[in-house]
C-alpha cells in the first residue's frame, strides 16, 4: 500500500543529520572509548524534586486526561513567565501548553499554513525545521545566515526569497549559540510585516543567554508572532515533553483544537511537575545556566590559544560552533576524523545546512575536564590537519 506523498517526503533531499552519532554509538558497542558531544541533552537526571512532585501528582490521582490546552494553573504559570519575559501582557488564552517545543513547532505549521504554503526559515537550522513544515503540508524554503555576518540573517536576503506564508526563526541559536541583534530582530519583523507573514519564534534557548540580552519576538512584534517554549533546556526535562506555544487568543483557540485531534494534552503528572518547575524552579535553571557557562569560558580559553581553530561569536545556548575552514576539510570530513582518529564525536555544520560547512557543532553536555581535554584536542589535530595540507 502507498504511503502519502507527505510522509513518504518528510525527510527529502538532505541527510537527517545523524551520520556521526551512530557511528559513535557503533564504535561504543565495538568496545572503543567515545566522548559524545553530538547530542544537545543534559548528562544529569531531571531534578529530584520534579520527580518527586509527578510522583505525588500521580498517587495522588492525576492519571487520567488532563486538561487538553494545558491545566489552568499551568497555564497561567507560564503566561506569567512569558509576560515577564517579553513585557507583553499575556494571559492563559494565550498559552497552549504542548508535548514539548517541537509539537509548538508543528502546531504552530498547522496553524498558519494551508496546503502548498511555502515556511521561510534560516539556515543554519534545528535538524526537524523542514520536515516539521512538510508535516504541516507546507514548502521549506531555506535562507542562509553567513558567516561574514556572524550568521545573523540579513534581511536582504530574505528579500529574494518566494512569497511565504511564515517565517520560522530561533534564537538563542541551534547550532550557532549565535543571539539576533535587536537589530537583527527589528528587520526581521518589519520584513514580517511588509509581507503579512506570520513569525514562528523558537526561544527554547531563552534563558541560556552568555553575553548581551536575548529579545524575544513576542516582544516585537506579539500580533504576528507564535512564540516556542520549553522546559527541556531549561529545567532538565527534555525527556517530559513540556513545552508551550503563546501567541494571539485566536490563534491559540484553534490549536488547542489541533491539540483534541492529535495528543489530546500533555499527561497531568508531568503538567503539575512543570507548573512547580516554572513556579519554584529558579535555582534549578539557574544553577544549569552557570554550569553551561562555565563549560564554555573553560572551552574558550583552552580555544583561545589556537589560530588553527575559529570560534563563531556565539553568547547563548549549550553549544559552540567551531570554524575548521582553514583545515581545509568539510565539517563532515573533520568530524569523521575526529572520531576515527581520536574517538571525539561532534555535529558536522552541514547537519544543519549549508550555510555552516566547514564548522563543527560542539555540544556542551560533558563536565568541563573532559571537554576541556576534548578541545585541546581538535585545535591538536586541526593544527596537524593544516600543516599537512
Ligand atoms: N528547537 C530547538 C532549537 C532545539 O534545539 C530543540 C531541541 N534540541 C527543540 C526546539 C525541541 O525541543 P523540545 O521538543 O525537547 O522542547
Amino acid at each position: 500500500m502507498r504511503a502519502s506523498r507527505r510522509i513518504a517526503t518528510l525527510n527529502a533531499g538532505g541527510s537527517d543529520g545523524w551520520g556521526i552519532f551512530l557511528r559513535a554509538r557503533e564504535m561504543e558497542r565495538q568496545g572503543r572509548a567515545v566522548l559524545d558531544l553530538t547530542i544537545g541533552d543534559h548528562d544529569r537526571v531531571t531534578p529530584r524534586v520534579l520527580l518527586d512532585e509527578m510522583h505525588r501528582s500521580a498517587v495522588d490521582g492525576h492519571t487520567g486526561y488532563a486538561s487538553v490546552p494545558g491545566t489552568p494553573a499551568l497555564r497561567s504559570a507560564i503566561a506569567a513567565r512569558v509576560a515577564a519575559r517579553t513585557g507583553v501582557a499575556t494571559g492563559s488564552d494565550n498559552v497552549l501548553v504542548t508535548a514539548g517545543g517541537q509539537a509548538a513547532l508543528f502546531a504552530s505549521f498547522m496553524g498558519v499554513l494551508d496546503p502548498g504554503d511555502t515556511a521561510l526559515f534560516i539556515d543554519p537550522y534545528y535538524a526537524t525545521y523542514p520536515g516539521t513544515i512538510r508535516a504541516a503540508s507546507g514548502v521549506p524554503h531555506a535562507v542562509a545566515a553567513r558567516p561574514s555576518a556572524g550568521f545573523q540573517p540579513q534581511v536582504r536576503d530574505l528579500e529574494t526569497a518566494p512569497d511565504a506564508r511564515a517565517l520560522l526563526i530561533n534564537t538563542p541559536n541551534n547550532p550557532t549559540g549565535v543571539v539576533y541583534a535587536e537589530a537583527t530582530m527589528r528587520g526581521l519583523a518589519e520584513f514580517a510585516e511588509g509581507r503579512d507573514m506570520w513569525l514562528i519564534a523558537d526561544e527554547v534557548y531563552d534563558g541560556q543567554v552568555w553575553t548581551g540580552a536575548h529579545l524575544s519576538m513576542r516582544s516585537v512584534a506579539p500580533e504576528r508572532t507564535l512564540l516556542i517554549g520549553s522546559l527541556s533546556k531549561s529545567h532538565v526535562m527534555t525527556g517530559s515533553r513540556l513545552g508551550w506555544v503563546a501567541g494571539p487568543a485566536e490563534m491559540i483557540g484553534y490549536l488547542a483544537d489541533l491539540a483534541v485531534n492529535t495528543t489530546y494534552g500533555v499527561p497531568g503528572f508531568i503538567q503539575d511537575a512543570a507548573q512547580l518547575a516554572v513556579t519554584g524552579g529558579a535555582e534549578i535553571e539557574a544553577e544549569l545556566v552557570q554550569t553551561y557557562r562555565r563549560r564554555r569560558e573553560a572551552c574558550l580559553r583552552t580555544l583561545a590559544g589556537h589560530g588553527s581553530i575559529g570560534v563563531v561569536p556565539s553568547a547563548g545556548a549549550m553549544y559552540l560552533m567551531l570554524d575548521v575552514r582553514a583545515t581545509g576539510l568539510s565539517g563532515e570530513a573533520f568530524a569523521l576524523r575526529l572520531l576515527d582518529e581520536r574517538g571525539i564525536a561532534v555535529m558536522p555544520g552541514e547537519s544543519f545546512g549549508q550555510a555552516a560547512a566547514g564548522h563543527l557543532r560542539v555540544a556542551l553536555t560533558r563536565p568541563e575536564a573532559a571537554l576541556n581535554a576534548a578541545m585541546a584536542q581538535i585545535a591538536e589535530f586541526a593544527e596537524e590537519l593544516r600543516d599537512a595540507a
